[in-house]
């Protein structure tokens, strides 16, 4: 089986959406401090492409979290894996994410998120997968929402590859 990429939203339409979703964002928060903060790997692409967008001040964290499923649907049983490095009790925390599916993950990490104290808890995702989703979750900045289709690039991978595409493609594939 080879595989083949067909471009569903532009580099120039992303870059156009994050700009004017870092305006609403940096509206919201009056200038205050936020702390970004994203689940490795994937919503590391977006959360380096917003952060440039913003005049906020912000700071960057990372963890790494694995979700058991059967490898293409998430079971929402998440493990971390590697932590945030500075705690969030009395911040204002973004989590930005690539993209939101079932839902399950991310009901889950804004459990594991509040259970910190913040002083605010957001989630920004670049892409919503409406008609997936299970579990209900408040999601307050959406990039664009997609068909219930395999995507990749932007940070999202296929077998690992495609993260460092500029543009977010569907995945296709056809016999040799
Ligand atoms: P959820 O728990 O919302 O079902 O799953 C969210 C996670 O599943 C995302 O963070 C991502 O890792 C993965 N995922 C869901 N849909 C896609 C997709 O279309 N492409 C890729 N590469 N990963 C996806």
């Amino acid at each position: 089986m080879k595989e083949y990429v067909d471009v569903l939203i532009d580099e120039a339409k992303i870059e156009k959406k994050l700009q004017e979703l870092a305006a609403q964002i940096d509206r919201d928060f009056h200038g205050e401090e936020i702390a970004l903060v994203c689940v490795l790997k994937g919503g590391a692409v977006t959360l380096v492409h917003l952060a440039k967008y913003l005049k906020s001040p912000v700071t960057m964290d990372f963890l790494s979290a694995s979700s058991y499923g059967n490898g293409v649907k998430s079971s929402g049983d998440v493990q971390i894996r590697l932590d945030l490095t500075n705690g969030i009790e009395g911040k204002n925390v973004l989590l930005v994410e690539d993209i939101v599916d079932s839902g399950r993950t991310l009901a889950k990490l804004r459990e594991m998120f509040l259970e910190r104290n913040p002083k605010s808890f957001r989630i920004c995702t670049l892409l919503d997968k409406p008609d997936g989703r299970v579990v209900d979750v408040p999601v307050d900045y959406v990039g664009f929402e997609i068909p219930d289709a395999f995507v990749v690039g932007f940070g999202l991978d296929f077998t690992q590859k495609y993260r460092n595409l500029g543009y977010i493609g569907v995945v296709h594939f056809e016999e040799e």
